[in-house]
């Protein structure tokens, strides 16, 4: 599969050169007029959130600008202590992922560094020192990463141009909309109608002909990266999803010849294995989403449903979260509610809890739902949880707990200390939909829940087979 993939980019562009590179898929963040004088070090890309060597547009577009200067090339990743409530299954899943890209990058003469530190304190010195003529960057539409970007920005020296692509989503964000939208349905035809033009093939990032290569490049100390490391350390590796690009593809090749004929029908069935269980990839960005949807596309012949749901939710859900996150700066907190929803809420905020969980009890499964118990020890024991269970969990919590900010703070604690995929657009937005209506309509109102989409056991009996997943996790 791999061999296959790399074959397709080969057909599809000789060179990365020739290729008609998208240029709305770059911004300028800030400008210098005489990139490739006085720089031996070349073009470095920033990697952010997208670490992967091939299919990543940011590293195309580096490369690109490198090869027409004739410069050198280098891909800098920036390790901080800790960040935000990530964990040592999240830092080993991030890690073993930069190891392999460390190795891939090494295959094709273009050195990787990681830095140890913030961003700020480390890449625009590593500039200096090296004589870097011009810096990319990935984007994220999160707060941290954009502080990051934005420091860096400032901090550059100033004939040193600072770009940035979107390698993310397949439309970039800034192309689907300006603002932010309401629902799926005000963006789906954004972003389908200009799939024509970017849910295009990638051309490969190619063995880079300029610079000294790796030669002079140490293998990078990654004992003495794991450790200063500031993590938790207690939360459990996960067995079922091992990280890196190569298993990523695995993972991609299983889902489309194994459960892609059945995503359509029982996606939202949690005792059937129809999902792609791609989201830690996804998440870390060591796979692309376009990736994805044009292998899926493959097999629309076969499977034109399933096919279509995939990219419904891999391109359309994926990247209405990233413009929520980013058009709306509470986008992890109810000031980011629609109004309609945060007067509900507010309206129904005296009403008795009962029960009234604290958030060890959650954690530890010890609610009176064998369903939802059995939910959450998949999140613990898995680091992941079935998509459809994700939202009964998260609106369980609402109805649980005493006020609908606690809820919105458990649920996304929860979310991502155990998931492999959390601290995502998708996970915030997955919350603050299931307990704050976003991206949903006003449903029939009822108590705590005010007009916020309910969800319950009984419901769930109904369209699974509940012993069946209770029995599988053990939930009490
Ligand atoms: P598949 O069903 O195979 O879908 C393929 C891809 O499409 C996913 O990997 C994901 O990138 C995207 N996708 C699927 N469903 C959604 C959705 N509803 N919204 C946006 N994108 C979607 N997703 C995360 O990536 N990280 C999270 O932390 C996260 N937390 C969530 C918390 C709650 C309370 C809810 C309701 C949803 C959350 N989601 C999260 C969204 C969704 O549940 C997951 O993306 C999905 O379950 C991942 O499994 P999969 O890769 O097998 O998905």
């Amino acid at each position: 599969f791999l061999a296959y993939l790399e074959q397709q980019r080969c057909e599809t562009a000789a060179s990365v050169q020739e290729f008609p590179f998208k240029k709305k898929r770059v911004r300028v963040l800030s400008k210098a007029n005489d990139v490739g004088e006085n720089c031996p070090g070349g073009v470095v890309y920033w990697m952010l959130r997208d670490a992967r060597v091939q299919d990543n547009w940011a590293l195309l577009f580096a490369q690109r600008l490198a090869l027409k200067l004739e410069l050198p090339l280098a891909v800098v990743f920036c390790l901080v202590p800790k960040f935000l409530n990530a964990n040592i299954r999240h830092y080993k899943f991030m890690m073993g992922g930069l190891q392999e890209v460390e190795q891939q990058c090494r295959e094709l003469g273009i050195p990787f560094h990681v830095l140890l530190g913030s961003a700020v304190d480390r890449l625009p010195e590593f500039v200096r020192s090296k004589h870097v003529g011009a810096v990319v960057c990935d984007f994220s539409p999160l707060r941290g990463p954009r502080k990051w970007v934005e420091d860096v920005a400032k901090a550059l020296p100033k004939n040193v141009p600072l770009t940035q692509v979107d390698a993310h989503n397949v439309v970039p964000l800034w192309v689907t909309s300006d603002k932010q939208e309401y629902a799926a349905r005000t963006i789906r035809n954004k972003i389908n109608s200009k799939l024509g033009e970017f849910l295009s093939d990638f051309p490969p990032v190619i063995k880079h002909p300029h610079g000294e290569g790796c030669k002079k490049v140490k293998p990078i100390d990654w004992p003495a990266a794991y450790a200063m490391l500031e993590c938790d350390m207690d939360v459990d590796e996960v067995q079922w999803a091992k990280p890196g690009y190569k298993a990523a593809c695995l993972q991609l090749y299983e889902f489309c010849s194994r459960r892609l004929g059945k995503f359509n029908d029982k996606r939202n069935d949690p005792t059937v294995d129809a999902l792609s269980g791609l989201s830690p990839w996804l998440h870390f960005g060591q796979i692309s989403a376009q990736r994805c949807a044009l292998e899926v596309q493959r097999y629309r012949s076969q499977h034109k449903a399933s096919a279509d749901a995939f990219c419904e939710e891999a391109i359309v859900r994926r990247e209405l979260a990233d413009n929520f996150c980013y058009y709306n700066e509470n986008y992890d907190n109810l000031k980011g509610l629609s109004s309609w929803a945060l007067q509900s809420l507010e309206a129904h905020r005296k009403d008795k809890r009962d029960p009234c969980y604290t958030l060890e009890e959650l954690e530890q499964s010890l609610t009176y739902d064998d369903l939802w118990n059995s939910a959450q020890l998949q999140l613990v024991r898995e680091g992941k949880m079935h998509g459809f269970l994700r939202m009964y969990w998260a609106k369980k919590i609402l109805e649980w707990t005493a006020t609908p900010e606690q809820a919105l703070e458990y649920s996304i604690l929860l979310n991502d200390k155990y998931s492999l995929d959390g601290r995502d657009p998708n996970g915030y937005v997955g919350c603050m939909w299931s307990i704050g209506g976003v991206h949903d309509m006003g449903w029939k109102e009822r108590a705590i829940f005010g007009k916020i989409r309910y969800m319950n056991y009984q419901g769930c009996k109904r369209k699974f087979d509940v012993n069946a997943f209770v029995m599988r996790y053990g939930g009490k």
